[in-house]
């Protein structure tokens, strides 16, 4: 059991740093980390109870009983020790009360007890630790793979891009930051992006700066994490030209995703199909959080398409 907690727990960090993005968008990484030590820490309690069912038993063997001649009623029989031997002698003391209290030997405690107790204290330690090196090796892989792998100036020169695309959209100066230090935004947070209304800087997760990266820089494609990263830089530039509400933000968003992605490398078709698979991923995601669903104005022709003039949409 204890085995399979500690497998598990290093099998999902592992999913968590190499797997699907889906995994890290839904599951903040300190929450199997909590749960592995809560998990140990109920083991080790539970391993400093008396564990009853599994204690020998104490009173006269079978061997002892045909040797001796006692009856079958053990419960009146005590266990006391003289020097080296043990015998069995009848009790008629109190009933609940334990046998070994009544020990006469003083140099004979039951050295089975501390035994287990240090036992678990080891086993326990051990927990702890293999906790703490998964923490240290996510923290590792963390630091020189992904965004925070990439060299200073680089991660300049691609914010400083970002900055420009999102000026473009909200059509003033504005400032993108990826939030390396996870301040703002994150895992913890749970959000991608964070930008004041009518404000001048937005923050955007590594994750997404990176994508954006892969992009722009690398001409690298995952569609859907892609489009996601392309929604997310637009959906922050449109609460810094103004717009507050999260739906209509969406929809706009999702609408200057397109231009968005052409400048950063995309064809017209490859960004209009992310696009509109954003808007499919919209409709699912409102139903957990129906402050981002697109409102039903935003379709072709409809009160929030910027280009009315034209049949595609987004
Ligand atoms: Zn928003």
């Amino acid at each position: 059991m204890r085995i399979l907690v500690r497998l598990g727990l290093a099998a999902f960090v592992l999913a968590w740093i190499f797997g699907p993005y889906a995994l890290r968008s839904a599951v903040p990484i300190w929450l199997p980390f909590l749960i592995a030590l809560g998990l140990e820490l109920n083991f080790f309690v539970a391993g400093l109870r008396p564990m009853q069912p599994s204690r020998p038993d104490r009173g006269p063997q079978d061997a002892d009983r045909e040797r001796y001649g006692y009856g079958d009623d053990a419960d009146e029989l005590l266990l006391v020790r003289e020097g080296d031997e043990e015998v069995w002698i009848p009790y008629s003391g109190e009933a609940d009360e334990e046998p070994s209290a009544l020990d006469l030997s003083p140099a004979a405690p039951d050295r089975g007890e501390p035994r287990r107790v240090s036992r678990h204290v080891r086993r326990f330690a051990t927990g702890l630790a293999l906790v703490c090196v998964l923490a240290i090796v996510f923290w590792i892989v963390e630091r020189n793979t992904g965004w925070n792998g990439l060299n200073a100036s680089t991660r300049a020169e691609a914010a400083a891009r970002f900055s420009e695309e999102a000026s473009r959209v909200a059509r003033k100066p504005v400032t993108i930051r990826c939030d390396e230090a996870g301040n703002y935004v994150g895992a913890v947070q749970h959000a991608d992006g964070v930008a004041a209304v009518g404000g001048e800087l937005a923050y955007l997760t590594p994750e997404r700066c990176l994508d954006l990266y892969r992009l722009a820089y690398k001409g690298e494609v995952e569609f859907n994490r892609t489009g996601r990263a392309l929604a997310v830089l637009a959906h922050e530039a449109w609460h810094l030209r103004g717009v507050s509400d999260e739906g209509i933000t969406e929809c706009y968003a999702f609408q200057s995703g397109v231009q968005l992605g052409e400048r950063l490398g995309l064809s017209t078709d490859t960004a209009r199909r992310m696009m509109r698979r954003q808007v499919a991923e919209n409709a699912r995601l409102a139903r957990a959080s129906p402050a981002y669903g697109v409102p039903s104005e935003c379709r072709d022709g409809g009160s929030l398409d910027l280009n009315p003039g034209v049949a595609d949409f987004p």
